[in-house]
């Protein structure tokens, strides 16, 4: 028994060595393809449910790899953030996104916030504020054309550090945006004290909204709960007429979906700005 009991030890051992072993390797790949310049950030339009207007645009990374081709952060974000690459790669994001929002200024176009996820590993870093306040200066774009895109859950580890974060942020002139919200850790018994300006509800509230009514309850009750606070919301993953229109009526203040445009690399996306039609919402 004794000898049995060995071996499998041995055998869990080696898997957790082989696992350990392969996040190393993933985390030498993620390190690699950050000084191979393999990342790449896409924009997606966010719309103006009154005006029609694009009024933001959401950075989310790409990776083109060499061999695999592109690579969906879905796949690899989660995994670098079981590292510290997530930090450099957030900070990459960052810096990108405010040089690009910038050089869209200096090249005419409306002005309009960029948004950038932030993961909740970064959001608990103490550079946090040191980084983006380089990154600003570097780029000489204004805060508050930075929004930054975070998760309820990222206020799961520290509440308090949390809020005290975004208040940092927020005296800086950066807006905050909470994503993904209702999915995960419910942060709404804390709401009233985040110095938020907008919410994003998830695309699966919005996925059949206009035959699901319980969902559409719930999007109902979280527009109402929003404007209450004089938060904003923002719909995500917008992708028939009817889900544009339902949203409309419910009086939802951004939209952003499949509906008006894919993610689009540069420069797709500052073509699709110049000739983005206003009136093709209503
Ligand atoms: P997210 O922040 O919730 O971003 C929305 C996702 O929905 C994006 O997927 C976007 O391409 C996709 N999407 C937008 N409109 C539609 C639609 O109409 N239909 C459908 N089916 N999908 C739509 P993406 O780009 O694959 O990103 C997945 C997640 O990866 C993001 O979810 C975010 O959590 C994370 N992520 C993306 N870029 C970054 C980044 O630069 N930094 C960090 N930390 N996370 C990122
Ligand atoms: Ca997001
Ligand atoms: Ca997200
Ligand atoms: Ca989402």
């Amino acid at each position: 028994a004794k000898e049995q009991g060995d071996g499998l030890y041995h055998f869990y051992d080696s898997l957790i060595e082989n696992q350990r072993e392969e996040n190393m390797r993933l985390e030498n790949e993620l390190k690699n393809a950050l000084l191979e310049e393999q990342f790449k950030l896409y924009y997606q339009p966010k719309i103006d449910a009154i005006t029609g207007e694009i009024i933001g645009a959401e950075a989310l990374i790409r990776w083109l790899h060499p061999e695999h081709g592109m690579v969906s952060p879905a796949k690899f974000i989660p995994l670098a953030e079981n590292s510290g690459v997530i930090l450099d790669i957030d900070e990459w994001v960052l810096e990108e996104a405010c040089r690009q929002n910038r050089s869209w200024q200096l090249q005419g176009m409306p002005h309009f916030p960029v948004a950038v996820n932030i993961s909740a590993r970064h959001f608990y870093q103490s550079n946090l504020i040191p980084t983006i306040t380089r990154i600003l200066e570097e780029t000489g774009l204004e805060p508050r054309y930075l929004l930054l895109e975070i998760t309820e859950g990222t206020l799961i580890k520290n509440v308090e550090y949390g809020v005290r974060m975004m208040e940092d942020l927020r005296a800086m002139g950066i807006h905050i945006s909470m994503d993904d919200f209702g999915t995960g850790y419910s942060s709404l018994s804390q709401l009233d004290r985040l110095p938020i300006s907008e919410m994003k509800l998830d695309r699966s509230f919005i996925q059949g909204i206009t035959q699901d009514s319980r969902k559409s309850s719930i999007v109902r009750a979280v527009i109402e709960l929003g404007h209450h606070m004089d938060l904003r919301i923002v719909a995500e993953g917008i992708e028939s007429p009817e889900e544009l229109k339902y949203l409309t009526k419910l009086e939802c203040d951004q939209l952003q979906g499949y509906l008006f445009s894919k993610p689009l690399p540069e420069p797709k996306f500052t073509r699709f700005v110049l000739e983005w039609d206003s009136t093709t919402i209503n």
